[in-house]
């Protein structure tokens, strides 16, 4: 295999046109699949889409073109039949899918022909993004699409589909909103969808069993995920209400980030790349085994120029073919810089205010100074991390789960508090971290992995009463909303969200998974705070500044008592505050802070959270319930101490 890869470093063996997959007019279809090594490929034409159905209409031989392509043309209209490519490399013959398919038939073993025009809702060519200035602003809400309707009380009737999201007045228990009435009410910007691209775990052919799963696992990446549509059989079905799905969310002015797994695929040795491209997409250990640093049984090999255009291709064709507003690269420390650079340019082109983030974890098996991870945020502008800094320093290590962090009485963590409320960006004090840009953290307390935050405070704490728990569960979130950068929210935890203590739930049966409506119902004060929180973060530019500058000279830690942290942020615009004070307190008693003294207008404490002041007050000294954050502000010019000093 080492020759093959050497070998792709001629030109003559890369394929930089367009073209790859197929294209359709009504007169002839022109297929194009890249298999340099190739001795013969055949392309196979058939009538049904499933491979368990083995007639075939046609098979044609392809001619070797540019680039290491192999090419054929079929004269008349090819609309609705699937084709797979059978390729013989070193004398063995394997049947795949196309790598580039636009669309496939049930369980996506047999590519499809579609005319994409046709697939497209009405309205589709007037459907506008949500208008964003800049990554700090996004408020992003982490969703699986099963999860957000299976509950039988959720009210929506396209339970785990694509449409769920068309279905709007849907009421849960005690008449509380559902569905996308519920994302638009809570007030967040963008939802990022768990994979739904489309892969392989779930059986299409039988929705009736109700399978669930998180979908890291890819097999064809450029098709919606069959088992979300009504009808996985027909291939344009599962386009168009992949399109209806945008179309409603962006209606409400929700943007639509997608999943992108491009560290690793479901099997390597099964896999289209794997038989058409033998040895080239997938790193491989010297004794000939796979790397497996994606704890998945492969690595793709994004260092390598096809495969790096691949990514690049696919990402570009979901934002332009499905209006994608933002993508989510999963285990992106698999990949490497110069990949997610290509990636960032050229979605770039498409959509300047475009979200890019991703997994910067240090993994897998390329040199450490290439890997797209969190030491290296300087050469990737643009390209957000999740901040696994705050996010452990706020519950405690993930992995851990008797472990406390500073919500829940963890001594001396103020320190990695402070740092992630700066969004952990590089700073001339002491609070010196890694990201280059606010932009580039991406805060939270909990996402799908692992416990659910309320799980884990649970765990942690056993002795501690329900409202003691809800008080933890509200001053962390409370941290993630009034930090710099970009605040990311676990579906569900705007009401306590809980998996009964399941760590792993990717195929845990919707019982585990689905959001519990009724919790939204019982725990409905929880849900106003968080929806008051988001509320002030979206009405108040002084928790979204703009750059490190900006952090840097304007944002100011005070002193403050052992296991608390409080700031102030002057960054007065028009119709808002000059200045704004923060702090938590994650004591179990109250704690007095000393503050320049001013007119105090409290906007959030540990019950109430929002941007109407319910608390008028002129003090030098401010007094912050148990467990529980404070946000105040005032337009009176003031005059702050910083200091560093606990
Ligand atoms: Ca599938």
């Amino acid at each position: 295999m080492k020759g093959l890869i050497e070998m792709m470093l001629y030109e003559d063996c890369c394929y930089e046109g367009r073209g790859l997959g197929f294209t359709y007019s009504k007169e002839e279809t022109r297929f194009r699949v890249w298999a340099p090594m190739a001795e013969e490929v055949l392309l196979m034409l058939y009538l049904n889409g499933d491979a368990e159905c083995s007639e075939i209409v046609a098979a044609y031989f392809m001619a070797e073109d540019v680039g290491g392509t192999w090419t054929v043309v079929v004269e008349g209209d090819c609309k609705g039949l699937f084709y797979t490519y059978r390729v013989t490399n070193n004398g063995i013959s394997a049947e795949a899918a196309d790598p580039y398919a636009k669309a496939a038939g049930v369980n996506g073993d047999r590519s499809a022909v579609v005319d994409l025009a046709k697939t497209n809702p009405d309205g589709w060519e007037q459907d506008t993004k949500p208008v964003m200035l800049q990554t700090q602003d996004a408020v992003i809400y982490e969703l699986h699409i099963r999860d957000l309707a299976m509950d039988k009380q959720s009210g929506i009737r396209n339970k785990g589909k694509y449409l769920e999201f068309l279905e709007d007045g849907t009421k849960g228990p005690g008449g509380v909103t559902t569905g996308i009435d519920h994302l638009k009410e809570l007030g967040v910007t963008h939802v990022h969808l768990l994979p739904v691209y489309d892969f392989a775990s779930i059986d299409e052919k039988h929705p009736e069993n109700n399978c669930f799963n998180w979908g890291y696992d890819p097999k064809n990446y450029n098709v919606p995920e069959g088992s979300y549509s009504t009808d996985p059989y027909q291939p344009e079905t599962r386009i168009y209400e992949f399109k209806r799905m945008v179309q409603a969310l962006h209606k409400n002015n929700i943007g639509v980030i997608f999943d992108a797994v491009f560290g690793h695929v479901f099997d390597a040795g099964t896999s289209l790349f794997q038989k058409i491209v033998p040895g080239y997409f997938f790193r491989m250990n010297e004794d000939g085994t796979y790397c497996n640093g994606s704890g998945c049984g492969n690595e793709m090999a994004s260092e390598r120029k096809m495969v790096r255009k691949y990514i690049v291709d696919s990402v570009k064709f979901w934002a332009e073919e499905y209006h994608i507003d933002g993508f989510r690269f999963d285990q992106m420390g698999l990949l490497d810089i110069q990949t997610m650079v290509e990636v960032k340019e050229a979605l770039e082109k498409i959509d300047g205010s475009m979200i890019l983030f991703g997994e910067g974890w240090d993994m897998g098996g390329l040199p450490e100074d290439i890997k797209a991870i969190q030491a290296f945020t300087p050469q990737m502008p643009g390209i957000g991390f999740y901040n696994d800094h705050i996010r452990d320093s706020i519950k405690g290590p993930f992995n851990v789960l008797e472990e406390h962090g500073f919500v829940d009485g963890k001594q001396g963590a103020e320190l990695e508090i402070m740092k992630g409320v700066t969004g952990s960006i590089f700073y001339n004090g002491i609070l010196k971290d890694y990201n280059s840009e606010p932009g580039q953290s991406i805060n939270y307390a909990a996402n799908h992995d692992n416990n659910t935050l309320w799980d884990k405070l649970s765990a942690a704490n056993p002795d501690a009463s329900v409202s003691e728990l809800v008080r933890m569960h509200k001053l962390a979130n409370a941290i993630v909303f009034t930090s710099q950068g970009v605040p990311y929210l676990h579906a569900g935890e705007e009401f306590l969200r809980t998996k009964g203590g399941d760590f792993n739930s990717y195929k845990a049966p919707d019982s585990v998974n689905a959001l519990d409506w009724s919790r939204k119902a019982e725990y409905y004060e929880v849900y106003n705070y968080y929806k008051g929180l988001i509320e002030l973060r979206k009405a108040n530019p002084a928790f979204r500044l703009p750059d490190t500058d900006a952090i840097g000279n304007n944002l100011l830690f005070i002193s403050s008592p052992k296991n608390t942290v409080a700031f102030i942020i002057s960054f007065g615009q028009v119709n808002s505050w000059k200045n704004t004070l923060v702090i938590y307190n994650a004591n179990k008693t109250a704690a007095a802070v000393e503050v320049p003294m001013a007119e105090w207008n409290t906007v959030a404490d540990g019950s109430n959270a929002g941007t109407k002041p319910f608390k008028r007050e002129k003090t030098g000294n401010v007094v912050i319930d148990p467990i529980s954050a404070l946000v105040a502000c005032t337009n009176e010019d003031i005059e702050i101490q910083p200091t560093f000093v606990h």
